[in-house]
Parts: structure tokens; C-alpha cells; sequence
């Protein structure tokens, strides 16, 4: 009974992902020690919380709004974040009028910088082709209804440029903190396929 499936409790893809780590290592090309780090950084700082920083001081500060909508990588800069694959960052409002929803038609492209990274479903073929042929249908799988006469715009991220949307501000967080007003501002909000979560 005993073979090689016993000694290992690793996925399909894990085992993957660990031959190519341990070849890229071997080879050179990756320092293990780098590689690390930048797993640790993705891991614990980097993520959706920037981003939700980045909507709640919009939401409360109508200056700082008016900056990100004018230089989005400026504006997020201002609060610290920046970086890799937030270079040439866009942010998109949402109002009653228009609603925004993000993808990358190509592969991945997603704004590292204010998201962290992309998750599983953004990078998949279904959510890139149906976000662009019926962006509605998206919404709806996602249980996000929205009034018949909103506009969905969809926006497609490349090598360049990088969007975060800006949800509506929820009603009934009238003089909310902006640490409040952050803790419900969902990844999934600045993607345009969800909405915040009071
Ligand atoms: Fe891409």
C-alpha cells in the first residue's frame, strides 16, 4: 500500500511551484533569501488593507479624493503605497450614474501595490472573458445586483496601467472613523465585483 503519494501531503500544485523554486534556485536565477522576503512582504503588509486605506481617506477627505481621481499613483503614494505593480495606478469612482468593475483580459494585471495579489478567480479564463461579454452576469454571480439604469464600465488592466475602484460610500456611515469606514471596504469592492460591507 505504501508508495510515494505517502510521504508527501503537498498539492499537485505545490509540488509544481516547489520544482520550479528548486530549479530556479539551483540555476541561479532566484536568490532563496529574496524570494522569502517578497513572500513574507505579499503575506503580511501588502494586501486589500492598503487599498481600503486608500478609499476611507477618500471618502473623508474631498482634497485627497480630488488628487487620486487627478494622479492616482501620486495620491496613493501620499500614503505610503507604491511599488511593484503599482506603478501607473488609475482610480475609478463609483456613482449612482456608473458603476466600474476591473479585469485583465490578457492574464493577471492587478494593482499589487493597493490589493496585494490578484486572487485565483481574476486570473481565470471565465472572469476574463464574461467580465468583458457580460459584465452584469459577473455582478450577479458575485450576488451584487445593481439599479437597471447604472452603467457598467469595465476597464482592462495592462502592463501600464493598473485600476482601483472607488465604491460608493455606504449610507448610514455618517461620521464614521476612517479606521471604520476602512475595515469595511472589501477587496472585492476595489475590483468592482462586490460592493463595501457595513
Ligand atoms: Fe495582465
Amino acid at each position: 500500500m505504501s508508495g510515494h503519494d505517502d510521504h508527501s501531503h503537498l498539492s499537485e500544485m505545490d509540488v509544481r511551484v516547489r520544482a520550479l523554486q528548486s530549479l530556479l534556485v539551483a540555476k541561479g536565477y532566484v536568490d532563496p533569501a529574496a524570494m522569502d522576503e517578497l513572500v513574507t512582504l505579499y503575506e503580511h503588509e501588502v494586501g486589500p488593507q492598503n487599498g481600503a486605506r486608500v478609499v476611507a481617506r477618500a471618502w473623508c477627505d474631498p482634497d485627497y479624493a480630488a488628487r487620486l481621481f487627478e494622479d492616482g499613483t501620486a495620491a496613493i503614494a501620499e500614503l505610503g503605497f507604491g511599488g511593484r505593480q503599482g506603478e501607473h495606478m488609475v482610480a475609478v469612482a463609483n456613482t449612482p450614474e456608473v458603476h466600474n468593475m476591473v479585469v485583465c483580459t490578457l492574464c493577471s494585471c492587478y494593482p499589487w501595490a493597493v490589493l496585494g495579489l490578484p486572487p485565483v478567480w481574476y486570473k481565470s479564463a471565465p472572469y476574463r472573458a464574461k467580465a468583458v461579454a457580460d459584465p452584469r452576469g459577473v455582478l450577479a454571480d458575485f450576488g451584487v445586483a445593481l439599479p437597471q439604469d447604472t452603467r457598467v464600465d469595465v476597464w482592462d488592466s495592462t502592463a501600464e496601467i493598473r485600476y482601483l475602484v472607488v465604491p460608493m460610500r455606504p449610507e448610514g456611515t455618517k461620521g464614521w472613523s476612517e479606521d471604520a469606514l476602512a475595515a469595511i471596504v472589501t477587496r472585492d469592492s476595489m475590483i468592482g465585483t462586490g460592493l463595501p460591507q457595513p
